[in-house]
């Protein structure tokens, strides 16, 4: 998943200057714009005006409808906008209109320049644009852009529910790292601490602004965006998702897909992964409190290493994509008894390092009060999710990835 980061990359109120000195540097005539009605309002009616003024050969998709998102009608319609003729692509949006952009420029052999108008996630300096492919969403390897320039006071004005899921998509790698480490120790995943220390130093720049974050004021919304994209960085750097990914986003995958197979409205990526990550802190608080001891006897008494068991959860927590899930768990599926009994004893000879690991994670009401302070839902009803979803993800999100995290650790504490 490795890849290139782009070229230049501004966040200041000079975005459309800085767009046209790069295309006319780079000799980029050519090019095809996509945004939606709301991102056009907001940013791309002045890039279009501008690019025409330089004389700029330029094709406009704008795309409508209640709710765009990255699927196979969308893409449709951007390449149908398209002529034969090679053209730079512009992203003028938020995650969805630059992941259809991704996808197609990078499809057409051709580069894009992102112009986030929200600093609403961390994927617009990634590789990886997450598609609805038959109603189930799957991330296809793409390209970065080749330029990102912001314009601060588009970002600034974004609505405070996109700005607060770009938090919430930050606060998420407090639990992706600590879950990212319990890996390292008992799944033999690859680490690497200085990307662990780039990824927390970058929820710090965060946090440390949560405030002026919650008050639009630019100088937060610039360190937002900074922090979204150096996680960005970090998944390049790395090669996977690993850093920015854990147990939070598996319980945000598991509520996508319900809302997707159900047909109901989806709900922001950052807004989920934020209260999601209330409730991952919630269980490392719980294994802060817990003794070897209790450990050893609750491990003892579990019924993870089986693999009956767990198909039969399977099942029961995603019915026709079942088969998908066990597929994509095959790793874990396989344990055999012996195989899982190591694992268990491993977690207790290293329970030090656990309590350590889990030491590093903010208490549940810290990380619930930062999303407060910047206008974002705590809890699931805020989500408009039930108290059974909510269940429904702690109990069976895990199986979604075959990575280890708190919630693995938690099966095999069978909590
Ligand atoms: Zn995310």
């Amino acid at each position: 998943m490795s890849g290139e980061r782009p070229l230049e990359v501004t966040i200041d109120d000079r975005a459309i200057e800085h767009l046209l000195a790069f295309t006319a540097e780079q000799g980029m005539h050519d090019l095809l714009m996509v945004s939606d009605e709301n991102t056009y309002a907001a940013l791309g009616a002045r890039v279009e005006a501008a690019l025409s003024e330089a004389g700029r050969d330029l094709i406009s998709v704008i795309h409508t409808g209640e709710e765009v998102v990255a699927d196979a009608r969308y893409i449709f319609h951007t390449l149908l906008a398209a002529d034969p003729k090679p053209r730079t692509y512009i992203a003028v949006g938020s995650g969805t209109v630059t992941d259809i952009t991704r996808f197609v420029s990078h499809r057409t052999h051709s580069s894009f320049i992102s112009m986030p108008t929200a600093p609403s996630v961390d994927g617009f300096a990634s590789i990886g644009a997450p598609l609805i492919i038959d109603g189930v969403k799957e991330t296809v390897i793409c390209h970065a852009p080749i330029a990102i320039f912001a314009d601060i006071n588009t970002l600034a004005n974004a609505p405070q529910a996109l700005i607060a899921a770009g938090l919430g998509d930050m606060l998420g790698k407090y639990t992706s790292i600590a879950d990212w480490r319990l890996g390292r120790l008992f799944w033999g995943e690859p680490y690497d601490e200085e990307i662990a220390q780039r990824t927390l130093a970058a929820v710090q720049l965060c946090v440390d602004n949560v405030d002026a974050i919650g008050a639009d004021e630019p100088e937060g919304i610039r360190k937002l965006l900074e922090g979204l994209i150096e996680s960005g960085y970090c998944m390049l750097d790395f090669g996977s998702s690993r850093p920015a990914s854990g147990a939070e986003h598996h319980y945000s995958h598991l509520w996508e897909m319900k809302l997707l197979r159900e047909g109901r409205p989806a709900i922001l990526h950052g807004a989920k992964v934020g209260v999601a990550t209330v409730l991952v802190a919630g269980l490392y608080d719980r294994i802060r409190a817990m003794s070897r001891n209790e450990a050893a006897d609750l491990m003892e008494a579990s019924d993870w290493s089986n693999a009956d068991v767990e198909m039969t959860r399977i099942r029961t927590a995603y019915g026709d994509q079942a088969e998908d899930v066990m597929a994509a768990h095959q790793r874990f599926l396989n344990l055999t008894p012996e195989e899982s009994d190591a694992i268990k004893r491993q977690i207790l000879a290293h329970w030090d390092e656990v309590q350590e690991i889990a030491a590093h994670v903010p208490p549940p009401d810290v990380v619930a009060d930062y999303l407060r302070r910047a206008g974002g839902p705590t809890t699931v009803a805020e989500l408009g999710l039930s108290d059974e979803e909510q269940a429904l993800a702690e109990q069976s999100g895990h199986y979604l990835r075959d990575r280890f995290t708190v919630r693995k650790l938690a099966r095999a504490l069978d909590i």
